[in-house]
């Protein structure tokens, strides 16, 4: 049975290669299929591979980590210490000069690099998988992925890892008057320093942790930045008491209350940096972390934003109403001109657009149905990995418990798969 399995793995990247009657590739894989390079589709990957599971990972991207590499702006650095982001197995270098506790976006991209390298993962780059779904006649997943010729492979699989993330996608709002405006319009996606925006009025629109950091380099790069803040927002500063906030939380929750820990890190806050309603920044009625755990809206934690607020070099404004030829009209009545918008609209999952499941994603915002812990396994050798609203701390836990899970079942129903590979042939 092992030299079976043995075999199925070495064919994993020699695949076993059907030509279907409508120029389609079939390729058999005998372990799980991950969808995304990501951090998520990387842990998940190493976990399976330290087991003795082996897997193959499709990205559309033409490297690993494309969100980080691709889609991310130049000063950003990780928002949480470094600690509560290691993916399993590996940890950051420990004491190295250059890792301090909040890593540079490019520290951390070397780290994911070096991850790959040690367990050795190969991503299928240029793979968009553009449809999946349960054959329940065969009792395998059917993964479709497209290639930059639009070439289209089928993917057959037991097991299904989805660890396309919570960001695949960009959220462009609609806003009256957009196509007229003859400025630059872009996403923080494609956001990269302040540098081209020096000596202009630009608006940012969008107060989460991205928003803030860009009206910040805005402002180092002398542009000038006003900043739309439409709903609540909780600000806290990163650090507390010498230590994280995050961190602090986290050691806090373990004795106490979620309640009074909000309390606690309020009253801080308060103390800290002042009363942010007066800044234009209202808070919302339930605390940083109880509205972080019922509907996923992380905090912003500042990292000198406010200052420039408070200093009149970022200004605050309450919603667009439309956009003409030059100038935003906003919703106080005020009309202003401005050389450039950048949305830090955020982004959203993509996952109703290709998996052709609905009882365990919500075809809604493309997230499992059941809240965290919960919704990390679905029917039928499905996965996903990296929804949680917990960051790369939830990364890590999915990746680990689908490992478990997923080996249990190789260990204990090792597939002959010698006939479905004739029951294939013959469909085709
Ligand atoms: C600016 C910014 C800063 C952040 N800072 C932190 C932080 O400090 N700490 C933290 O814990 N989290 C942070 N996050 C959250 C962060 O997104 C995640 O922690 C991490 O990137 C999630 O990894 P992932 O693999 O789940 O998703 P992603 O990194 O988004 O990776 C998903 C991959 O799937 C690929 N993919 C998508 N659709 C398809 C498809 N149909 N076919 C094939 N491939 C596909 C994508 O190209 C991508 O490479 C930050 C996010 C942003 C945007």
């Amino acid at each position: 049975m092992d030299y079976l399995k043995e075999m199925e793995g070495k064919r994993l990247h020699d695949h076993f290669d059907d030509k279907m009657s409508n120029s389609v590739k079939r390729v058999w894989v005998p372990g799980p299929v991950i969808v995304g390079a990501g951090p998520s589709g990387l842990a998940s990957a190493a976990c399976l591979k330290q087991k003795g599971v082996p897997t193959l990972i499709l990205e559309r991207a033409n490297c690993i980590a494309s969100l980080w590499q691709q889609k991310t702006y130049d000063r950003l650095r990780l928002h949480l210490p470094k600690q509560f982001c290691e993916l399993p197995l590996m940890h950051f270098p420990p004491n190295f000069p250059n890792f301090p506790t909040y890593p540079s976006k490019q520290q951390f991209i070397a780290y994911l690099e070096a991850y790959a390298q040690s367990f050795n993962l190969e991503p299928v780059f240029n793979k968009t998988v553009v449809s999946a779904n349960f054959d329940n006649g065969c009792g395998f997943w059917r993964v479709r992925a497209q290639g930059l010729k639009m070439e289209e492979t089928e993917y057959v699989c037991q097991w299904l890892v989805v660890a396309t993330g919570e960001n695949a996608e960009e959220v462009v709002p609609e806003i009256e008057g957009m196509s007229e405006f003859v400025g630059q319009i872009v996403h923080t996606s494609s956001y990269k320093t302040g540098e081209s925006f020096c000596g202009k009025k630009v608006l940012v629109v969008g107060c989460g942790n991205s928003g803030m950091e860009v009206c910040l380099d805005l402002c180092n790069y002398n542009a000038i930045p006003s900043l739309v803040v439409r709903d609540s927002v909780h600000v806290l500063p990163q650090e507390m008491l010498g230590r994280s906030t995050f961190g602090l939380s986290m050691c806090l929750l373990k004795w106490f209350p979620m309640r009074l820990v909000d309390r606690f890190l309020l009253l801080l806050s308060r103390l800290m940096i002042g009363d942010t309603a007066r800044l234009g920044l209202t808070r919302p009625k339930l605390g940083p972390l109880e509205l972080k755990s019922s509907s996923g809206k992380t905090p912003v934690l500042d990292i000198g934003t406010l200052q420039k607020i408070k200093t009149g070099n970022i200004k605050v404004c309450h919603g667009i109403k439309r956009l003409t030829h030059h100038s935003v009209e906003l919703i106080d009545g005020r009309e202003e001109n401005f050389d450039a918008i950048i949305l830090a609209t955020g982004y959203k999952s993509n996952v109703p657009i290709w998996l052709k499941e609905n009882n365990f994603f919500s075809e809604k915002d493309g997230f499992p149905r059941k809240p965290f812990p919960h919704g990390w396994k679905g029917e039928n050798g499905l996965y996903a990995v990296g929804f949680t609203k917990r960051g790369l701390l939830g990364t890590s836990m999915d990746a680990r418990r689908i490992a478990e899970d997923v080996e249990q079942q190789w260990n204990a129903k090792p597939t002959d798969l010698k006939p479905l590979l004739m029951d294939f042939r013959k469909e085709t």
